[in-house]
């Protein structure tokens, strides 16, 4: 399941309330060039490389997907797929709409979630209360929302995150109803 939406929306969030709730989800942890924020722990939030490294595992096609956002390099290892499948989990990808869009091409089986936040002012509010930008990086992110926006209908949902319960309630129902397509449930059946 992949969930976009812009900076500030309050995804992280969104997301850990959701693999509280639901034990057979897991989230893939990307690959990033960015500094670490404050808090932010290597190997749990991100995996944090140079660009030198970033680029090398490029090459060795080792990423599902990678992107340039504000500036740093965003990737999703194959590794984070590869573990998950192993281990019979599904998967949730916090990723931005360019790597959506490459997921999406891959695997047709995928679900795409759109947050969006109740209005633009309150996505500006909520970035500027995050207080981890700077004026150029709050004005980058909001005018990223612009270009995220245009992508919308390639989404199979759109949540709009007015209330964490309400919208992790709605993602949750998504999830459910999805693992209850005639599809998924064939494979697994034991009917025959
Ligand atoms: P942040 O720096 O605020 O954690 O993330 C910035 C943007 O990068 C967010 O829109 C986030 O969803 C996106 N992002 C995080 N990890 C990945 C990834 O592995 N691939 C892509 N394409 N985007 C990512």
């Amino acid at each position: 399941m992949v969930i976009s939406g812009p900076s500030g929306v309050g995804k992280g969030t969104l997301c850990k309330a959701l693999l509280e709730e639901v034990k057979d989800l897991s989230i893939s942890v990307s690959m990033t060039t960015r500094e670490p924020r404050k808090g932010e722990v290597d190997g749990k939030d991100y995996f944090f490389v140079s660009r030198e490294e970033f680029l090398e595992r490029v090459k060795r096609n080792e990423f599902v997907e990678w992107a340039q956002v504000y500036g740093h390099y965003y990737g999703t290892p194959w590794s984070e797929l590869k573990n998950a499948l192993e281990k019979g989990r599904d998967l949730v990808l916090e990723i931005d709409t360019q790597g959506a869009m490459q997921i999406k091409e891959k695997f047709k089986e995928g679900v795409f979630v759109f947050i969006l936040p109740p209005s633009r002012e309150e996505l500006r509010k909520r970035i500027l209360k995050r207080g981890t930008e700077n004026p150029d990086s709050v004005k980058k992110r909001l005018e990223n929302f612009q270009e995220e926006f245009k992508y919308i209908f390639e989404y199979d949902y759109v949540v709009v995150n007015d209330s964490i319960p309400d919208a992790v309630e709605k993602i949750k129902s998504i999830y459910m109803a999805e693992k209850c397509r005639p599809h998924r449930i064939i494979k697994s059946w034991k009917g025959e």
